[in-house]
């Protein structure tokens, strides 16, 4: 049986190319799917905490679309190499949650500059490292970086634009306002009309509302909305059209519809959290559990509102 073993090699390194690239809607995490030519979206695997990628070859570099949690920059730095041999040169920041910035270091010590909306540094610098210390209790890939909290973005973006064009590609950073989080940046992409949208869009009950602003949430949609949009690919869920962006702004509408009518009978958290439903159109974003926390987030939010 000696001579089988070569072609069995063989088929499981066929199979295992294969499986980096995938074109199935329903999830695939830890795969890699190309979107448009040299650009790929690598779907995170949501039980190790990892957020999506989105890889995007330039003439002479990479562009990654946030950094992940450590061990999610390890297995995303794995497939930038496997989908290309250039460097990756920027590491975009969406916002400052763990799963989407704890593997700055990890990018910077391979080379790459790590970038973010000023928002985002404003934002660890309220959090942090009391949170980086809390991950490092439950995750190895944190606490074995030995830091003493998470490294903040290299280079901060302190207009509302920045635009990185080679001639081969042209790649807006665009910040609409405070939606997920204070600093929340997108990466558009404007001949191909693709839109990474970190956590401000999610496709399925993902949205964490914890440093939201929820009432201002639907307008940072809208003003993303009106770029030409045909590929949107989120923080969390797996990629889908521009009908994404407009289905995660209703979520949002209806959210604070809801909570603000019961804060104005004078109904204590408690009563909403047990009687609020939201509509079926918004139920892609809806899971029992999670609403019980993003009406508390809201609730908080409407005593007293962000700005
Ligand atoms: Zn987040």
């Amino acid at each position: 049986m000696k001579h089988v073993r070569p072609f069995l090699l063989l088929v499981f390194a066929t199979l295992a190319g294969l499986a980096l690239f995938v074109s199935r809607s329903d999830a695939n995490p830890e795969t890699i799917k190309r979107i448009a030519p040299g650009v790929y979206f690598r779907e995170g695997d949501m039980e190790q905490g990892h957020c999506n990628n989105v890889i995007v070859e330039m003439k002479d570099y990479l562009i990654v679309v946030d950094a992940n949690f450590p061990s999610g920059a390890r297995a995303a730095m794995a497939d930038a190499k496997r989908i290309s041999p250039k460097p990756v040169k920027y590491v975009f920041d969406t916002h400052h949650h763990g799963d989407h910035l704890y593997g700055n270091s990890l990018w910077t010590q391979a080379g790459a500059t790590t970038l973010a909306f000023k928002g985002v540094a404003e934002e660890l610098k309220r959090f942090e490292p009391a949170r980086w210390e809390e991950a490092a209790k439950s995750r190895k890939d944190v606490a074995e970086l030995n830091q003493p909290g998470p490294e903040p973005p290299k280079q901060d973006i302190n207009e509302l634009q920045y635009v990185l064009n080679d001639g081969s590609r042209k790649v807006e950073f665009r910040h609409f306002g405070w939606a997920h989080t204070k600093g929340d940046g997108f990466v558009y992409l404007p001949k191909e009309q693709v839109l990474c949208t970190g956590d401000a869009v999610v496709n399925g009950p993902y949205n964490n509302t914890a440093d939201a602003n929820v009432a201002n949430w639907p307008s940072v949609l809208q003003a993303a909305g009106k770029l030409k949009v045909k590929f949107v690919l989120p923080g969390h869920g797996v990629d889908a059209g521009p009908e994404l962006i407009s289905g995660q702004a209703q979520f949002m509408t209806e959210l604070h519809k809801a909570v603000k009518a019961g804060v104005e009978q004078g109904k204590k958290l408690e009563e909403l959290q047990a009687s609020i439903h939201l509509p079926e159109t918004v139920k892609n974003w809806v899971s029992e559990r999670s609403l019980k926390t993003q009406i508390k987030d809201a609730f908080d939010q409407i005593q007293a509102p962000r700005q």
